[in-house]
């Protein structure tokens, strides 16, 4: 059969990985290079998402722990298990009971891999691991596992083995209309934010409607010894304090935008993650410290109204002979693009 996959983002690789090595012929169209939007501008982790938990999304969980476990064997060389502390404050977050009950869960629910469980830290420790921290009210921490990547190396190794196991990569390549793929016999459209944008094309209403929530990252110029989950002061909302190279990343915000198209990071938002990473550690980041700054637009499937809350499921839509895809994150892409082969190819 032949197949023609539109957007390398993560998922369209994934789904295009998946459809040649059922012994589809298949092309992959990409307006600009693969991993060149979203894909490249995450928090680089393949995660579970402790903090799904609270939103008793646990079916969700369950199954990124499963790809996390997946990725961590295929590509040893492109991530690796990173332990991540999630420290507990008396004066600001949750309480030690809530965060334990979330860890007791979260090591249930990956009980089938070898990573090391989650567990208690004393405060005393937890100023070795990361001596610049806040020890004002602070009880300890919880250290706990998930995977750190290179996103943009990694979703181009997925794009390689795709084109090993004989599959064709169209960049610099916009499909405006599915309308122009006539000669393949099946589409997915796997453009991750413009998926309605091409899902206009054909008649009738989409069956999903997209929330397009920008998230930004800054990095700062410092060594970052441990990396840290927070709660932003004032808010429920976490935020991470990662190593990347010899730098730190900060991240991420949340901000509904009207359509797909990436701005980059606003200076408030620079501003706003600047205001956290300095309420806990020390010493106080200047602006003049902000390195970098970078951004992506998450294509959620609409279903909350605080962003915060969505969903990290995904949908599918059959017209025709396409398939479009919505929704999803960077850790469960294996999966969502299996399952999209075996929809499409039915
Ligand atoms: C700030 C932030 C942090 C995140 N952190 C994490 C994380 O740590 N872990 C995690 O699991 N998930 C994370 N996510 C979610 C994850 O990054 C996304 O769910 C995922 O990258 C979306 O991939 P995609 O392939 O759907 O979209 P994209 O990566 O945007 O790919 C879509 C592709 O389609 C192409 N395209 C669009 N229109 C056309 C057209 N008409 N013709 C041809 N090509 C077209 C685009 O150029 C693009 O390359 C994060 C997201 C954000 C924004």
């Amino acid at each position: 059969m032949r197949v023609a996959v539109v957007g390398a983002g993560i998922v369209g690789a994934c789904t295009a990985w998946s459809l040649v090595r059922r012994g589809a012929h298949v092309t992959l169209f990409e307006r600009k290079q693969p991993m060149a939007e979203t894909s490249r501008a995450s928090s680089k982790l393949l995660h579970g998402g402790l903090r799904y938990l609270e939103g008793g999304h646990l079916g969700l969980v369950r199954k990124s722990l499963r790809a996390r476990a997946v990725w961590l064997e295929q590509a040893p060389h492109l991530c690796e298990p990173l332990q991540l502390l999630l420290p507990v404050y008396a004066d600001v977050g949750r309480s030690r009971c809530t965060v334990g009950l979330g860890i007791i869960l979260y090591n249930l629910l990956a009980r089938d891999d070898c990573l090391p469980r989650g567990r208690w830290l004393s405060a005393a420790k937890v100023a070795t691991l990361r001596p610049e921290l806040r020890r004002t009210s602070l009880e300890g921490a919880y250290a706990f596992y998930d995977a750190r990547m290179d996103d943009e190396a990694l979703g181009n190794y997925v794009v390689e083995q795709f084109c090993a196991a004989g599959g064709r990569l169209e960049c610099d390549r916009e499909v405006v209309d599915i309308n122009e793929l006539s000669d393949f016999e099946r589409v997915v459209n796997a453009t991750g934010p413009w998926a309605l944008d091409l899902r206009r094309s054909q008649p009738g209403q989409p069956s999903h409607t997209l929330d397009w929530v920008r998230g930004s990252h800054i990095v700062i110029d410092r060594h970052c010894s441990a990396a840290l989950l927070l709660q932003v002061p004032g808010e429920k909302r976490i935020f991470f304090v990662l190593p990347k190279g010899t730098r730190t990343l900060i991240g991420t915000t949340e901000v509904r935008q009207p359509g797909p198209d990436n701005p980059g990071p606003s200076e408030d938002e620079i501003g706003y993650l600047l205001n956290a990473h300095n309420h806990y550690l020390t010493p106080i980041a200047p602006r003049s410290d902000v390195a970098e700054a970078f951004s992506g637009v998450r294509p959620l499937l609409r279903s909350a109204d605080n962003p915060s809350a969505a969903t990290r499921e995904w949908a599918f839509e059959r017209v025709g002979k396409v398939l479009h895809i919505y929704g999803g994150k960077w850790t469960t892409a294996q999966l969502q693009g299996e399952e999209a082969a075996t929809r499409i190819l039915q």
